[in-house]
């Protein structure tokens, strides 16, 4: 079963539709429920519906920061004029998918550069304590690099993630990952 069959719509953000495929769910099922083991064994004294209310929070952030990661993408190739057909959690992940792909090895580099441009922006963001400067222009450091390498037209690199072998549904429209 290919990846745009059967997908349920979460939600929709920036106008895109935002879907997961049957599989995801599975994913999702697993995740909760090892989380779940998990903090109930490290938060001593706490009761398991703490356990199992952190396990579910921290799922859902996964997956939110997955499908930032996925629009960071999407956002970047429909500034350049391609179409965005939807961005799908599945088994291995999240896929943005475009209705044509990248046609200059520029535009190709900031498509694929903006998913991880996220996931840095959001990571930073999340591990810059409260009163420290440092971190705070240790966070503008990195947001300058990444809108220069967002700015670099002519570096042609691919995308330091494993790519799904997608098969049969999305052979005439691209995704990325
Ligand atoms: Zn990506």
């Amino acid at each position: 079963m290919g990846m745009g069959t059967g997908s349920i719509q979460l939600a929709r953000l920036f106008g895109i539709r935002i879907g997961a495929s049957p599989s995801w769910f599975f994913v999702l099922f697993i995740m909760i429920y090892m989380l779940s083991g998990y903090f109930r064994e490290v938060l001593v004294g706490h009761s398991d519906t703490t356990a199992y209310v952190v396990a579910v929070a921290g799922t859902l952030l996964f997956f939110l920061s997955l499908i930032m990661h996925e629009l960071g993408h999407a956002l970047v190739a429909r500034r350049s004029g391609i179409g965005i057909s939807g961005i799908d959690l599945w088994f291995f992940g999240g896929l943005a998918k475009l209705t044509r792909d990248t046609s200059s090895p520029g535009e190709e580099f900031r498509v694929a550069a903006a998913g991880p441009a996220v996931s840095c922006q959001a990571i930073a963001r999340v591990m810059r304590p409260p009163s420290s400067g440092n971190a705070g222009i240790m966070f503008s450091t990195n947001s300058a690099t990444l809108a220069s390498a967002l700015n670099a037209s002519t570096t042609s690199i691919s995308e330091p993630e494993a790519k799904p072998n997608v098969a049969a549904s999305s052979v005439s429209s691209p995704s990325i990952a």
